[in-house]
Parts: C-alpha cells; structure tokens; sequence
C-alpha cells in the first residue's frame, strides 16, 4: 500500500463535506467512490450495448450457419438485450451502477446461452463470447468488489448449465472458464484502478495546493475569490445580503521579532481555527496576505456579521496560543464591509481594508463596520 492509500485507510473522523474546509482522506476517499460510480454510468450505455449487440450477432450468425438456432431463439435473444437496454440509462436515485450492471451482464448472459437445440450446445456455443466479455468487464469495473458483482451471477448460472447438460469433461471446462474469467478480469481491473486512482490523488493534491494555503488551512486567495464572486452573484440575484470580513493579527512583526517565526506561525493557525469554529459552514475564511484574512458570511447583514466578528476577535484574544509559549496572547483587528443592492468584489474588499484601517487608527483590537461611525471596542 502507497502512502496515499495508506492516508485513505488510516481516515481519521469524518469532516463536514463542504468545499470551503480541506477534504479530509474519507471525503476524498467518498469523492473517488463517487467519481467511479460516474465513470461507470457513463461507460454502461456504450459499453453495454455493444456486448448486446454481439450476443444478437452470434446468435444471428449461428442461425445463419444452420447450427439448429430458430427463429424463435433470435426474437428472445432480442427480448433479453431489449430488456437490459432500459436499464442503460437511469435516474441518479435508480439502482446503483454497479447493480444495473450486473443485470445487464446477466441477461445477456441468458441471452447468449438460449438455444431451441438443446439447451447444452447453447452453453458450449456461448462460452466464448461470455469468456471475453467477463474479461473485458474489469475494464468497465475496476473495483475488485464491483466487478465480483457483476460477474457471479453470470458465471454460477454457466457453471449450473454446464453441470446440469453436459457431460463432466466439458462441464469441468465451463467450470474453469468461470473462474479464470472473473479471476482475470478483476486482475486487470486492479491494474488499471491503481493507476486511475493514483492518478486522481495526484489530481486532488495540486487541486488542494491551489485551493488551500498549507500554513494554516484556510483558503487560498484565488479560491476565495472564486466563490466569493459566486455567492456575490447569487445574493444579489435574490435580493440577499453577504458581508465581508477583513482580519488582521495586531503587531505580528512583534509576535515574530519577539517568539520567533515558529510562534508566529502558531497564531496564524490558532487564528484561522477560531474562525473556523466561530463560522457558519456555509460562510468560509481564506488568506488574503501574510497575516491578513478575509472572512465571507453570506446571508449576513452589518449586525450579524458584527457580532461574528465580535466574536472571532473576542476568543482570539482570550485564548492561549497551541504551540507557542504560554505567555503569548495576541489580538486582531477586524474590518466589515457589507453587499447593498448593486456592489461588486473589489468594491467590498476596499471598503472593509477601509474599515480595518479605521479600526487600526482607533487603537486595534476591534470591530468597524465600513460606513457606521460607531467603533466597536475591547
Ligand atoms: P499592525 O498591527 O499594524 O498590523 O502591525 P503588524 O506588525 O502586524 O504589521 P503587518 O500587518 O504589516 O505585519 C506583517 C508581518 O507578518 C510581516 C511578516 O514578517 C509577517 N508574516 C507574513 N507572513 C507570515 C507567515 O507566514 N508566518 C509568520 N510567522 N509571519 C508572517
Ligand atoms: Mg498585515
Ligand atoms: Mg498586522
């Protein structure tokens, strides 16, 4: 097992599924679940058709070829796949991928073993085209669990035919096509899902670089910039309100020039989680600068996002900084700035820069709000 499998593995307690947190190794181990079973809804209708196509074509072939197929056997072949076919495309709260998979499997297996000469001949007959495409099915499922289901049913019911209609010897042969099949496919299966998913970890780490700063946890700029023109977007389709708060840590050349830069990073942390525990989930904090932090609160007005922010700095200045000595106490000052009808980012970001500004002449460790005159104070 590879590191990053390992981190999958070893999933510490799940985390809150939102974008605005980092995905912790279940969310992402949820997340690549999720994408295969998309990958294989996507796969099934191409797929799958054309297994169906060749089980109508070697039963159409053997007609042709006079080998006792009638006609009859060729409309129920066409029945069977017919029958599969509508499972190809289903609604996402339908039956799991993976399970309309497996009909399909199975009817086509049924399909291909149907024969009006007795019914052994038609196993035999079958056995080769059901042969390669169990293998082919690693491809379509590289999970070994899901490519299981897919191809029991289909080999127990050749492995019960051959039993039941033909003598041992040939019967024994069905047998070992039955599993070395699933047995094959699943091992190309695994091969090619190692691959898919080391390649997708790779995909989601530099997706997390450029989303998240590594220091601290919170946002990248670039990614809180993002949903923040999204959200803007959205409130100010439906007439709501979004408040914006800057946060800067008061004399950090101090903090770093006195403890030291290991300290000051500690700050930097214990100031991102104060405001993660103090927000809503669906608000989110990111880092704008070295030492400067932009929360966004949609749905909030100038009151409320005031108290959160009085809240933010209030803990943060109370508490003992994790990882720094104990005598270290640091405060924050905080600048709001709040979306009225017609606004745009840059235009809130400078008004709550102008409000954190104010509340930095006023003597920090406070809360303005962009365009009251009233300061609120430790
Ligand atoms: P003020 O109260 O006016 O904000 O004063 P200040 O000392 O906090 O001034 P300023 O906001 O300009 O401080 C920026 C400092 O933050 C400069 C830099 O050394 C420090 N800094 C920036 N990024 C980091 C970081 O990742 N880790 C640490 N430890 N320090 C950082
Ligand atoms: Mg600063
Ligand atoms: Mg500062």
């Amino acid at each position: 097992m590879n590191k990053a499998d390992e981190a999958l593995a070893l999933a510490p307690a799940p985390a809150p599924p939102s974008h605005a947190t980092l995905p912790s190794p279940l969310d992402l181990s949820r997340l690549f679940e999720r994408r295969s079973d998309r990958y294989l809804r996507r796969l099934l209708p191409g797929f799958c058709a054309v297994f169906g196509i060749a089980v109508l074509g070697a039963g159409l072939w053997s007609y042709l070829l006079g080998t006792g197929q009638s006609p009859g056997s060729l409309v129920i072949r066409l029945a069977l796949v017919a029958t599969a076919s509508f499972t190809y495309r289903m609604p996402r709260s339908g039956p799991s991928p993976t399970g309309r998979a497996s009909f399909v499997y199975f009817l086509h297996a049924v399909a291909l073993a149907v024969s009006v000469h007795p019914l052994g001949d038609g196993v035999l007959e079958a056995m080769p085209t059901l042969f390669f495409w169990m293998v082919a099915a690693g491809l379509l499922e590289p999970r070994p669990r899901q490519c299981l289901r897919i191809l029991a049913p289909p080999a127990l019911l050749y492995g019960a035919l051959g039993a039941l209609m033909l003598p041992s010897a040939a019967a024994f042969a069905i047998w070992i096509a039955c599993i070395a099949a699933p047995a094959l496919a699943i091992m190309l299966g695994m091969a090619s899902l190692r691959i898919r998913r080391e390649t997708w970890l790779r995909e989601r780490k530099l997706l997390s670089a450029c989303r998240y700063d590594n220091l601290s946890g919170a946002l990248s700029r670039a990614y809180l910039t993002e949903l923040a023109r999204h959200d803007l977007s959205l409130a100010q389709r439906h007439g709501h309100a979004l408040a914006v708060a800057m946060l800067d840590i008061d004399h950090f050349k101090r903090v770093n020039d006195t403890y030291g830069h290991a300290a000051g990073d500690a700050v930097i942390r214990a100031l991102v989680a104060t405001c993660m525990n103090t927000l809503r989930a669906s608000d989110y904090v990111g880092r704008v600068g070295g030492e400067e932090f932009v929360c966004v609160l949609p749905e909030a007005g100038a009151e409320e996002a005031a108290v959160c922010a009085e809240r933010i700095r209030e803990t943060f200045a109370g508490q003992q900084i994790p990882g720094a000595p104990s005598e270290l106490r640091c405060t924050v000052s905080i600048g709001i700035s709040v979306c009225r009808d017609r606004c745009d980012w840059e235009t809130l970001l400078r008004e709550a820069d102008g409000a954190l500004y104010g509340a930095k002449g006023a003597g920090r460790n406070r809360v303005v709000v962009a365009g009251h005159q009233h300061h609120q104070a430790a």
